[in-house]
Parts: C-alpha cells; sequence; structure tokens
C-alpha cells in the first residue's frame, strides 16, 4: 500500500534535501541543458511540483512554487508531474 504523502511546508522535507539544496557551496544549477519555466496563467498553486522536485529547490513565496535557478539541475520531474502542464522546457542558454 503506497503511504499518503503530506507535506505542508519547507519543515516537513526531509533534512538532507534541504541542507544540501540550500548550501550555498552546492549549487548546481550551472549543470542543467533544460529550463523549467512555470506558466503561472496555468498553475493553480497545487504544489506537486514542489514536492516532487527531488532538490527541494522549488520554493513558495507568496502561496506560488518559484523556481531557485541557483539550485535547479534541469531534471524536469516538475514538469512532468505538474497535473496542468504548467511547467514549460527551454533550452539552456
Ligand atoms: S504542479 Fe503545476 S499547477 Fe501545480 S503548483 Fe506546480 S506548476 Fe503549478
Ligand atoms: S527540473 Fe528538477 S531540479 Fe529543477 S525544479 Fe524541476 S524537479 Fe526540481
Amino acid at each position: 500500500m503506497t503511504e499518503k504523502i503530506d507535506i505542508k511546508g519547507e519543515k516537513d522535507m526531509p533534512a538532507m534535501a534541504m541542507s544540501l539544496g540550500l548550501m550555498d557551496w552546492n549549487k548546481t544549477g550551472s549543470w542543467r541543458n533544460l529550463r523549467p519555466v512555470i506558466d503561472y496563467e496555468k498553475c493553480t498553486r497545487c504544489m506537486i511540483c514542489w514536492k516532487f522536485c527531488p532538490d527541494a529547490c522549488i520554493l513558495i513565496r507568496d502561496e506560488e512554487p518559484v523556481i531557485d535557478y541557483d539550485y535547479c539541475k534541469g531534471c524536469l520531474i516538475c514538469a512532468e508531474e505538474c497535473p496542468r502542464d504548467a511547467i514549460s522546457v527551454v533550452k539552456e542558454e
């Protein structure tokens, strides 16, 4: 049986994800070839992308998901999981 995910805020995130993702020396944004971009017209603020990001680099700001590109590696799990197709993918320049 699958356990239900019940994460209500950053305090509920796994400690390793938070500490590794937010330490200044561990910036991983330069690894990215593809960039996820949130379309806030389509986004319903369901926060599924925030729950699934393996690097804990989708932040919640004013009740909206905001991608921290200093840490986003471009794995695109967020785009895959978004139920509204609100995250598009663009080639990194
Ligand atoms: S999963 Fe999609 S709709 Fe939900 S908050 Fe993220 S971008 Fe918005
Ligand atoms: S592309 Fe991957 S690392 Fe970047 S915000 Fe989405 S899930 Fe997180």
